[in-house]
């Protein structure tokens, strides 16, 4: 059976795929939010700590000028050019400016060094150096603003900058991390997610559409076999008798024989072994039957311990043949009972414009008189 997305349940797997698909999407939705804001509060709380970080690094300077080791002059220069030289990524710097917004240290703009920022405004119109110095007078604090990075010079970007007054010598210390990075972070997520995403969905289809697949084809196969012999049913017969009688016109060589076969005294066997015991019986018989026959003949189970089998055979003898192995190979068989089990068979040939159903009876007949002969036996009239 296919799986068409007009069926039924391709409609029900597409629907599925799409609502799976829309539920990871605002999943993935989601996540980048809370990425977004976790991120930013990371980067923020990096750049508090980076702050803290140089402002005990200038402290350490400071002590060893109060026990002497340094001169107040050194102190300072070993202060500025440690910073000045340390970086903790691509765009991370430090830079030192005065409570009246001179800046002491800036290592990437060293021409700025000595010039009054304090009204230096950025296109927004914030003025970024106003705001790090009241910031810092307040115990220190975020600023947001647009400044530009070391690689872009002349294109300013969003930037949190932590700022922190070193009280002593009335600097200003700062550090930034810029926005575009998140961004960039964000837009890295976004693309391995999104991988992730079409793996996972298209394993899903492919898995939905397999195991649908596989029910559907469990579904068609439970209709068409009888489920203890697993021999086709009486409805698959019906469905498929017209194909025999024209494969029988059509093929001038080949004649449609029909097997009616009964398991002799069957009601005995339940009787006298149980119910259980007579479908085990009935199961080996099926399995003799499929064992016995070639892939194009069609072995049905008819009714209870009936069973048809329709073959296109060269000959009478080829038909009595198969007939034939079928009743000595059941006979020989070695029941777990021990009783011996036989079948009686009334085998027809198709006659010419003979209709299936007549064909049927006819091989119907041909088995009434095997029972009545004396059972374990084939009739061919
Ligand atoms: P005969 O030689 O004339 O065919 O005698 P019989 O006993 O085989 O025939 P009868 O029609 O009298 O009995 C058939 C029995 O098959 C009766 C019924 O309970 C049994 N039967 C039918 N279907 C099943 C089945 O699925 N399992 C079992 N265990 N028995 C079944
Ligand atoms: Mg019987
Ligand atoms: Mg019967």
């Amino acid at each position: 059976m296919k799986i068409s997305l007009s069926s039924d349940i391709g409609k029900h797997l597409s629907l599925m795929v799409l609502i799976s698909l829309l539920g990871m999407v605002v999943l993935l939705y989601v996540v980048f939010d809370i990425f977004g804001n976790i991120y930013i509060e990371e980067k923020r709380n990096d750049s508090l700590k980076l702050t803290n970080t140089a402002v005990s690094i200038v402290d350490s300077f400071h002590r060893l000028e109060q026990k002497g080791e340094i001169s107040a002059k050194e102190a300072r220069l070993y202060s500025i050019n440690t910073l000045r030289s340390s970086r903790y990524s691509d765009s991370g710097y430090f830079w030192i400016n005065d409570l009246q917004g001179n800046i002491v240290m800036h290592p990437l703009m060293p021409a700025l060094e000595g010039q009054n920022l304090i009204d230096y405004r950025d296109v927004n119109g914030i003025k970024p150096f106003d705001r790090f110095v009241s910031e810092a007078i307040n115990g220190g604090g975020w600023v947001e603003y647009l400044w530009p990075k070391p690689d872009q010079p002349d294109s300013p970007t969003h930037k949190v900058s932590y700022v922190s007054l070193y009280e002593p010598w009335q600097w200003v210390i700062g550090t930034g991390v810029y926005m575009d990075e998140e961004a960039a972070a964000k837009n890295q997520l976004v693309l391995s997610s999104t991988h992730i995403v079409i793996i996972v969905l298209l394993s899903l289809i492919g898995f939905s559409f397999f195991s649908a697949r596989q029910s559907a084809r469990g579904i068609a196969n439970f209709a068409i076999r009888d489920p203890l012999t697993q021999l086709y049913s009486r409805r698959y017969l019906n469905e498929t008798e017209d194909r025999f009688v024209r494969e029988d016109l059509r093929n001038k060589n080949n004649h449609l024989y029909i097997l009616f076969l009964d398991i002799d005294h069957f009601k005995s066997v339940n009787d006298t072994y149980g119910h259980l015991e007579g479908d085990q019986v009935l199961k080996i018989v099926g399995s003799i039957l499929r064992q016995s026959t070639r892939p194009q003949d069609l072995c049905v189970r008819y009714g209870g311990e009936e069973f048809v089998v329709l073959t296109l055979a060269k000959s009478d003898e080829d038909a009595l043949h198969l007939a034939e192995r079928l009743r000595y190979k059941t006979f020989s068989s070695d029941f777990e009972s021990g009783t011996k089990i036989t079948l009686s068979c009334g085998v027809a040939k198709r006659d010419k414009d003979e209709s299936f159903a007549n064909l049927l009876q006819r091989a119907d007949a041909n088995l009434y008189l095997a029972k009545k002969n004396g059972r374990d036996q084939i009739i061919f009239k």
